[in-house]
């Protein structure tokens, strides 16, 4: 198992995509090794400038206190690290590795992250968390992402292909501006139809379904309507469900394996956090639990992020998951 600790990573390239996305490829070190679903958390901030242990932090009691070096607990430059999923682990075949992330800029730290260059220094920390379990037995898997949670997906796929299953990939996003994935020509509106893209550049062994809810690519509407059109004609007998996305997808998508009898479904779970090592316990989330009141909590970042989906109390955010 590689060791947690800090390690300062070199960025070998950094990709814009389409939808405020960018790839950033970085130099991963001999040792490393990690499982599809772990992540990163990455100090976003110049790690040469960001020498702030040890100094008191002076706060007036009124909002966030300044930080030195005139940053800010919440601001430009954020103290706070932010989780990245490890989309891939690359072997270049010379003796080096890769680590893709894809990020996409919606925050200071994402933006600060999209802005350094091929050479620096990454301070990262992982790899972190469990990982899907690839250990079931069915032989199609299903991945369903929703936005960035196509992250992890990626290097699932190449996995799950690896070892001899049919894979099939559900990608949902608002509009066709917004896939950071690379995409052929055939790519394009299909209706109500669902069409699956074979071998696309970053999922070379899976078959990739889009669907956009303004139907500019792939399927019109939600990834779950895809999800049902497809499920009418192959079935989801011999199926097992791998998704990440906003929790309103993945409540639907839940639902949906309960309703057609899919037996496992894994989610992971993209809760805030800032420590990522199970102290802060700013990802808390409800889990079914065998007690009185029927739940307890687990840390997205200690226990997760990866949890069976019939486990998670997903808060009545979706009010279909309640049925
Ligand atoms: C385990 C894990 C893996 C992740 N993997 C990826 C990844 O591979 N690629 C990627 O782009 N992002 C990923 N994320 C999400 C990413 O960590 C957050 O978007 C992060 O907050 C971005 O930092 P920021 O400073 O740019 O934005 P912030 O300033 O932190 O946030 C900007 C906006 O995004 C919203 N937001 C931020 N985080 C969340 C969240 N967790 N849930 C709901 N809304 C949120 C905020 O409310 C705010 O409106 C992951 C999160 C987790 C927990």
């Amino acid at each position: 198992m590689t060791q947690a600790a800090p390690w300062q990573l070199e960025i070998l390239g950094l990709r814009s995509a389409r939808g405020d996305y960018c790839w950033l490829d970085l130099a991963a070190p001999p040792e490393w090794q990690s499982r599809p679903g772990q992540f990163v958390n990455i100090r976003c901030d110049d790690a040469a400038d960001a020498t702030v242990s040890g100094q008191e932090i002076p706060w007036t009691g009124d909002g966030l206190p300044d930080a030195p070096h005139g940053r800010h607990l919440h601001g430009p430059s954020p103290l706070v690290r932010r989780p990245i999923s490890i989309s891939r682990l690359i072997d270049d075949g010379d003796g080096s590795r890769r680590l893709v992330l894809l990020v996409r800029v919606v925050g200071s730290g994402s933006q600060l992250l999209s802005n350094r260059k091929a050479g620096d220094r990454l301070d990262v920390i992982g790899p972190l968390g469990n990982g899907f379990d690839l250990g079931g037995p069915a032989r199609r898997a299903v991945l369903v992402g929703g936005g960035c949670g196509i992250a992890p997906l990626v290097g699932l796929a190449d996995a799950l292909a690896a070892s001899g299953r049919s894979v099939t990939v559900f990608y949902g996003e608002r509009s066709a501006d917004r896939v950071p994935l690379p995409l052929p020509e055939s790519a394009r509106p299909t209706g109500d139809g669902v069409v699956a893209l074979r071998g696309t550049p970053q999922l070379p062994g899976a078959d990739l379904i889009l669907a956009t809810e303004d139907g500019s690519l792939g399927f019109k509407g939600r990834v779950t309507d895809a999800m049902a059109a497809w499920g009418a004609s192959c079935g989801w007998d011999d199926a097992e469900l791998f998704v990440c996305g906003p929790d309103v997808m993945m409540a639907a998508v839940a639902a949906l394996a309960r309703v057609r009898g899919v037996e496992r479904c894994q989610v992971s779970l993209e809760n805030y956090m800032g420590c990522a090592i199970g102290v802060c316990l700013s990802c808390a989330v409800k889990i079914r639990a065998d007690n009185a009141q029927g739940w307890t909590y687990k840390l997205v970042c200690r226990d997760g992020p990866v949890f069976e989906a019939g486990d998670v109390i997903f808060e009545n955010k979706w009010e279909g998951c309640k049925k």
